[in-house]
């Protein structure tokens, strides 16, 4: 296994868009790391860079510690999984599997031994002599999967490979490639534009938006720690609470005020501090929908702050309501246990844990405070 090193890339279609900016990441050799952002942000143009299929204009790809930017695909000892799965449908799935090895003159015997051991980490011993055409969806993404596997590549790339497969098998392929991951020890880099996908699965993940990095870390430390209005608003669903407005006062009498003027949340100096937060300035204030409490019961410890808002609308999830509400021209999410709601229209009382809050910086959307 070798690590994947992007050092300054950058790229630049015909006609001057700017899918990549200066892109610089470092996957660890056996390191799981998710790319992941909205339609459209490069991650699959940064992915087509590492496995050579599109060309560099700047910066540098290195796997291990030999750099690539002139290397043909086929000679970069990657493999690639794509949302299509690309297999041969004339082909049986031995056939497939054992294509790109037969074009390399692996012997016979080798063939099949890697063969009949990626068949039994995925479960496909009875599937080797089908054509494609007779495998269900996620049959298919199995034996791209095992393709990929026979070739013992340096490190593995995947493309959206679950974007084609239906919400069920979806959750079981992921559970099967985080497993895969553990079992091979494989360095993978896998793009989606699926935030719950990047956050179960990544070791590390790098939100990417416009062409940019905007936060590479753990998924957790991604959630708690956001690095910029963009982040916290695409990690995490429903998303945080995004309320921009200023900081008036000073010391113990602070109250952050809405731009739309009705929402008042008073801030005391450890508050304050913890933010990062003085008076004056444009400032977003964060809140995840799991620090708002239905009613008045205030959080076990630390400071909270009651509001009055209209309840617009709710959605039971079964083991936990979204509540979509609005207070002073202010929209308002929260997340709470199973347990009886008012009406939609019907006012309603939701307390917020000031304890989780997170600050932005309005003018650049960057994170204030720790
Ligand atoms: P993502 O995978 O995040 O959806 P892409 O990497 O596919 O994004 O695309 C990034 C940007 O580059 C988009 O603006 C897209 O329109 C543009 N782009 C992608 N492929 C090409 C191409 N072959 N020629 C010109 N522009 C492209």
């Amino acid at each position: 296994m070798a690590s994947v090193t992007l050092d300054r890339v950058r790229k630049v279609y015909d006609g001057g868009i700017i899918a990549v900016h200066d892109v610089s990441i470092e996957v660890g050799a056996g390191e799981f790391v998710v790319l992941v952002g909205p339609s459209g942000c490069g991650k699959s143009t940064t992915l087509r860079m590492i496995a050579g299929l599109e060309s560099i204009t700047a910066g540098e790809v290195r796997i291990g510690d030999r750099v690539v930017n002139a290397v043909p695909p086929k000679d970069r000892d990657i493999a690639m999984v794509f949302q299509n799965y690309a297999l041969y449908p004339h082909m049986t799935v031995r056939e497939n599997m054992a294509f790109a090895l037969k074009l390399r003159n692996v012997p016979r015997a080798e063939i099949d031994r890697r063969m009949r051991e990626a068949a039994a980490i995925l479960a496909i011993e009875e599937l080797l002599d089908r054509k494609p055409r007779h495998l269900s969806g996620g049959q298919r993404q199995r034996v791209a999967v095992g393709r990929a596997i026979v070739r013992q590549p340096r490190a593995f790339l995947f493309d959206e490979p679950l974007s084609n497969l239906d919400a069920r098998l979806r959750v079981q392929m992921r559970k099967e490639i985080s497993r895969l991951h553990r079992q091979l020890g494989a360095t993978m880099i896998y793009v989606t534009h699926d935030q719950v996908e990047a956050m179960t699965m990544g070791d590390r993940i790098v939100v990417m938006h416009e062409g940019r990095v905007r936060q590479i870390g753990a998924p957790a430390d991604v959630y708690e720690r956001p690095a910029d209005t963009f982040v916290a608003g695409f990690i995490g669903s429903p998303p945080m609470n995004l309320w921009r407005g200023h900081v008036r006062g000073d010391g113990g009498a602070s109250v952050f005020e809405a731009r739309a003027g009705g929402l008042r949340i008073p801030l005391d100096a450890p508050v304050l501090q913890r933010l990062g937060l003085a008076s004056g300035g444009e400032v977003v204030l964060g809140l995840r929908p799991e620090g708002i409490h239905l009613g008045e019961a205030p959080f076990a410890s630390g400071a909270c702050f009651g509001i009055d808002a209209r309840l617009d609308e709710a959605e039971p999830m079964g083991n936990e309501i979204f509540l979509y509400a609005s207070a002073g021209g202010q929209e308002i999410v929260a997340r709470v246990p199973p347990q009886p709601v008012p009406r939609p229209g019907d006012p309603v009382r939701l307390t917020l844990d000031l304890d989780r809050l997170h600050a932005f910086e309005a003018a650049t959307g960057v994170r204030l405070g720790p």
